[in-house]
């Protein structure tokens, strides 16, 4: 590990005015970025920590939706009577993520920013794409948990559980920029390998997540969040599909489905959205709508198992929505 300065600043201004350097790097909880650092896969020369800044953490209702500070710990976002009463999605996803201790520590802005988990990235010794090589080497690699989706030059999953729920709740961000704030939907916030291989995101260097906002839920809207994971204590998702519709009847309107653990970005169904539009929801429509939304999924050598997963997923996330019995 090597030794960096720890900026302390006071203000969010402060920040958004540093230099754009590669060298100076963002701290909410450090749940993340302490393990980079320890583990030698990115070297600072500055550590800017975030929690020296009064009011970025704050969950607050209002007419155009509910607005969270990047400060918020997910506790706290797990925990908020108005998310879990009208975002279910998102409540089960904070609750799925990571540990009650690593919950308690990390934050939203920290989750949507965090680095990818591929075993050949945050290994100091390989020199992948991601880190300015000429290969990836998961592609002839080890490759079960990567990408089926969108991968190209780089498969890795994008980890956070938050991301595929807030898209799927159409949020959107405040940038703090130096030239002030500025606003994106979330699921724009996200860029694909191809566009840059060494980032996951749209910030730029002096950059920073200030707010999400939630807008109002619907009248009739109905969520949820399914993680799998391969262990029953804490774990990345293997697959997870968040979902968030209006049901009436047997019937959904406004659907929209994200996908997390099978692309570099949260992967929005929107094929399937479209075809479930207005359609009677029964068990072998959706999963044939699913099926044929992962028809465009191209595994590698050892993850094929995660197209079938993935359908699997969205249709038990769907029927478990529907008026009636459930699966
Ligand atoms: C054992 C373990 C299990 C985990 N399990 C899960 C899981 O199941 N699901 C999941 O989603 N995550 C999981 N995580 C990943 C992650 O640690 C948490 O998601 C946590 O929310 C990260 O938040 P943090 O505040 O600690 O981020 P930090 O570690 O402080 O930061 C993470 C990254 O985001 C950047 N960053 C932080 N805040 C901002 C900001 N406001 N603007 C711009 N950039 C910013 C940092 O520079 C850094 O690159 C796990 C981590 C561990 C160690
Ligand atoms: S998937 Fe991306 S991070 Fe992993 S080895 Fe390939 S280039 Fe590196």
């Amino acid at each position: 590990m090597n030794n960096f300065k720890l900026a302390q600043p006071q203000n969010i201004e402060q920040v958004a005015s540093l230099p754009p350097d590669k060298k100076v790097v963002l701290m909410a909880g450090g749940t993340d970025l302490l393990d980079e650092i320890k583990n030698e896969v990115i070297h600072p020369d500055v550590v800017v920590d975030l929690n020296t800044i009064p009011g970025l953490a704050y969950i607050n209702s209002t007419d155009d939706g509910v607005h969270v500070g990047v400060m918020t710990r997910i506790s706290k976002l797990a925990e908020d009577a108005t998310i879990q009463a009208n975002f279910p999605v998102l409540h089960e996803a904070a609750l799925s993520l990571a540990t009650p201790q690593l919950r308690n520590v990390g934050t939203v802005g920290g989750n949507l920013c965090q680095r990818p988990r591929c075993w050949y990235y945050r290994d100091p010794q390989v020199e992948c794409r991601k880190k300015g090589g000429s290969r990836c080497f998961a592609i002839r690699g080890r490759n079960r948990y990567h990408a089926i989706l969108g991968g190209s030059i780089c498969h890795i999953v994008y980890p956070s559980d938050l991301a595929p729920a807030l898209i799927s709740l159409d949020s959107e961000v405040t940038i703090a920029t130096i030239e002030g704030d500025k606003k994106v939907a979330l699921e724009k916030f996200y860029t694909l390998p191809r566009d840059n291989v060494r980032k996951e995101n749209i910030l730029k260097p002096n950059e920073i997540l200030k707010e999400v906002r939630i807008p109002r839920a619907k009248d009739g809207a109905k969520s949820t969040y399914l993680k799998l994971k391969e262990r029953g204590t804490w774990d990345f998702a293997v697959v997870s599909a968040a979902v968030n519709g209006i049901a009436s009847g047997n019937t959904f309107q406004d659907i929209r489905i994200v996908l997390g653990g099978v692309a570099p970005v949260p992967w929005r169904l929107e094929k399937a959205e479209k075809a479930l539009f207005g359609k009677r929801i029964t068990e072998e429509v959706v999963k044939r709508i699913a099926q044929d939304a992962l028809a465009d999924a191209r595994p590698l050598e050892e993850n094929a198992y995660k197209q079938e997963l993935a359908a699997t997923v969205v249709t038990r996330a769907i029927l478990s929505l529907r008026e009636g019995p459930r699966p």
